[in-house]
């Protein structure tokens, strides 16, 4: 297991969480339908899916609940990936399995926001939209056909051009893009622990602080190990995310974990009121991204990677500050004053994988930074895969765990390959 390290900033949205969440260790032996490893977003989702659907569930989490990156992140419902639109889903899988795979896709925020309804969780949600900016005329093109494509798939998508973007972003650095009113923000910490709740709330047993140390098959099932008990189960699932460590060695390297930091200001005052005027959360086009959204105070909360992590916070924290002030002069000079982190699990080919072996492991893993909806998504598949539903009625076909090529010194120098990012941002037309 690799876990965020402790000693490190903890969130703002910690701070202005309304609710907390706390659950004991896991002490002695306890029998279970399925143990889930991992309580960020994707545990817990899939947690109370298996409850509803009639499992009895144990959720087993390292650290705290939402310390993984659910707690970490920038808050961003988004309902579409990073790189595939629906033309590319329907290249890469034909017929009804793209189909299926779209809505899912399609219907994530509404995962998210069904889920928040559901169990009044209190975390500042908006569903105001989302938008992507493009910073190239070029770039603009393509986001106008992507979001043709999600229209046509029925999502509340449109592309907007450079005149609609400024008013809607309060600057007018970029050149158009798209939006999909389905978006919006949350509070992913509140989220997270407002989850926890329901799903307690649900049946769903969980132990905080109880990481699970090791895995072994027995007659009927697995006995997952923490330091203090174990848990007998019939089938396991693993959401670990990019903290995936050996429990199933394949998966591990399967992902590259990146780690990605987030920075806020203070409350902006009446300025807030010009940034984002109608409160939608945005990401533009780069491949070294540019993103940014406002809390419920008016703080401006945006992020970014580093490509060596020396000095990060002072570091990143100036270069957010740059990139704002870019955007929105009237902001002040270093703007930044809160500063966190956390770790994202990417996949070569930017998609979600699923993962089911026939002894009863599962897993789904590849977030690729916009997870906190997708998680949403991914419950009830992982919850049909456990039940034991056939691969071709399944959302996402499991495959085996594509081993990284490299892994090793992939996952520990990906982020060097920052600065060729950046040059080719520079290059767009
Ligand atoms: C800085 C940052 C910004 C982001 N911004 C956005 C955004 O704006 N929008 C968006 O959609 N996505 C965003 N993401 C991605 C999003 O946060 C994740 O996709 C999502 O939270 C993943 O949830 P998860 O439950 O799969 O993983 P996690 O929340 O990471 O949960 C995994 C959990 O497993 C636990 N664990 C690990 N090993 C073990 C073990 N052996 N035993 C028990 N427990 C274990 C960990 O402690 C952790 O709590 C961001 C991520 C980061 C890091």
């Amino acid at each position: 297991m690799t876990s965020w390290p402790s000693d490190k900033p903890s969130p703002l949205w910690m701070a202005l969480s309304r609710e907390r969440f706390s659950a004991p260790r896991l002490e002695g032996a306890v029998e279970t339908d399925v143990a889930v490893i991992g309580g960020g977003i994707s545990g817990l989702a899939t947690a109370i899916e298996l409850r509803r659907r009639g499992h009895r569930v144990v959720v087993l989490e390292a650290t705290g609940i939402g310390h993984g990156a659910s707690g970490r992140a920038n808050g961003q419902v988004i309902s579409a990936l990073t790189r595939h639109g629906p033309d590319a889903i329907r290249k890469l899988w034909p017929g009804e399995r793209g189909e299926r795979f779209i809505a899912l896709v399609r219907g994530a925020a509404d995962s998210l926001y069904d889920l928040v309804d559901r169990y009044r969780i209190d975390c500042d949600a908006r569903r105001n939209g989302w938008l992507q900016p493009a910073q190239s005329p070029g770039r603009a093109k393509r986001v106008a056909g992507l979001a043709a494509q999600w229209a046509e798939a029925g999502a509340p998508a449109a592309a907007l051009n450079a005149t609609e973007m400024a008013g809607r972003l309060g600057t007018d650095v970029y050149h158009g893009g798209w939006e999909h009113g389905g978006g919006g923000h949350i509070n992913p910490y509140a989220f997270t622990v407002g989850l926890a709740r329901g799903a307690t709330g649900e049946g769903v047993t969980i132990y905080e602080n109880s990481p699970a140390t090791a895995l072994s098959r027995r007659a009927e099932g697995w006995i997952v190990e923490t330091p203090a008990g174990k848990v007998l189960a019939a089938k396991v699932a693993i959401t670990t995310a990019a903290h995936t460590g050996n429990l199933w060695p394949a998966l591990r390297t399967s992902i590259v974990p990146v780690t990605s930091y987030q920075a806020a200001t203070d409350p902006l005052g009446t300025l807030a009121d010009r940034i984002l005027p109608n409160d939608e959360a945005a990401s533009d086009t780069r491949m070294d991204l540019r993103y940014f959204r406002k809390d419920r105070d008016g703080r401006l909360v945006s992020g970014g990677a580093l490509a060596v992590q020396f000095g990060a916070s002072h570091r990143l924290q100036a270069m957010v500050g740059r990139r704002l002030r870019e955007m929105f002069p009237a902001l002040p000079e270093n703007p930044m004053t809160s500063f966190w982190g956390g770790r994202i699990g990417m996949t070569i080919d930017r998609l979600p994988h699923l993962h089911r072996r026939e002894d009863g492991l599962c897993a789904w893993i590849g977030c690729n930074g916009r997870g906190l909806a997708l998680a949403c998504a991914m419950a009830p598949v992982l919850a049909d895969a456990l039940e034991g539903v056939a691969d071709e009625r399944l959302a996402v076909r499991p495959t085996s765990p594509p081993r990284v090529p490299l892994h090793f010194l992939v996952s520990r120098f990906a982020r060097l390959i920052l600065p060729w990012y950046r040059l080719k941002d520079r290059q767009e037309v």
